[in-house]
């Protein structure tokens, strides 16, 4: 299973590049928006970390599971 797999490469995201921010926003935000954060399950499909778990929750740590999907960020 990739770690990009809810990724649409349809969507344009070009509208990125053209926010009022700073740099380092709109790649975080390219980064979120292409499924390219160095998530739990990404480091472990490269063998960076032991596994792919939530260190919170145990879940597949996944860059939806990060914003909307754990629990125990979700209550703080
Ligand atoms: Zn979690």
């Amino acid at each position: 299973m990739s770690h990009n797999s809810d990724f649409n490469a349809n969507i344009n995201y070009c509208w990125l590049w053209k926010l009022y921010c700073p740099n380092k926003i709109k790649l975080f935000l390219w980064l979120v928006t292409h499924y390219r954060l160095p998530t739990n399950q990404h480091l472990n499909s490269i063998c960076i970390v032991p596994s792919p778990n939530c260190y919170f929750c145990g879940e597949i740590e996944t860059c939806k599971h990060i914003f909307m999907g754990c629990v125990i960020v979700e209550k703080h």
